[in-house]
């Protein structure tokens, strides 16, 4: 079993790292971004409902979240585990995985590794992704907010997650190789103790 929480800023790879620690792994990256995207994408009813908040950088509503990322996680390729990228991001969010781990009764969490950057840096990547994806909330006004919002409502999840001893924070600047191996002896570390 394999159960990572991947958090940080928006901007900080936690996509990116995602995708490689999935790799070696063994387990699905699972990003509620990316799934909330593609459903914007094939215009489902989902994606036609949450369309306006993802461009504006907001929140989507927990309950729609909660019940996406449970779907998510029942599907075959999770069972052996999962690293969670942007999800959970609110306190209500963290409730609802709780129950979620609990109710199939195969354990907790490995560990919710928290990377980190400095604002400046995050902002300066944003920009160049906006260049190379065209995101529509990677504008610099929806970066600003999207920064805000995690600051107040996501950075305090990590203070919850530290409490029970599960949290590790991993420096997110330098290669993608040097963050990757760093997430690595985190994990390796977290699991020994
Ligand atoms: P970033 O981390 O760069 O902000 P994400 O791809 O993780 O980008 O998320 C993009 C958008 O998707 C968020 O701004 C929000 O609108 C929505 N979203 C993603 N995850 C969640 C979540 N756990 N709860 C509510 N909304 C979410």
């Amino acid at each position: 079993m394999t159960r990572i929480i991947l958090m940080g800023p928006p901007g900080v790879g936690k996509g990116t790292q995602a995708a490689r620690l999935a790799v070696a792994l063994g387990v699905p990256a699972v990003s509620t971004g990316d799934l909330f995207r593609e459903h914007v994408r094939t215009q489902s009813e989902l994606g036609r409902s949450v369309s306006a908040l993802l461009a504006a950088g907001r929140y989507v509503p927990d309950e729609v979240t909660n019940t996406m990322v449970a779907e998510r996680l029942s599907e075959a390729d999770a069972r052996q585990g999962f690293i969670l990228d942007g999800y959970p991001r609110t306190l209500a969010q963290v409730g609802a995985l709780d129950a979620l781990l609990a109710a199939d009764g195969a354990g907790t969490l490995d560990a919710v590794l928290l990377l980190q950057a400095e604002v400046d840096e995050i902002v300066a990547r944003l920009v160049l992704r906006a260049e190379q994806q065209g995101r529509a909330d990677d504008t610099p006004e929806v970066v600003r907010h999207r920064i805000e919002v995690y600051e107040s409502e996501t950075a305090p999840l990590a203070g919850a997650y530290a409490e029970r001893g599960l949290l590790t924070r991993v420096d997110g600047t330098g290669t993608l190789d040097e963050v990757t191996a760093r997430l690595h002896a985190a994990l390796s570390e977290a699991r020994a103790a």
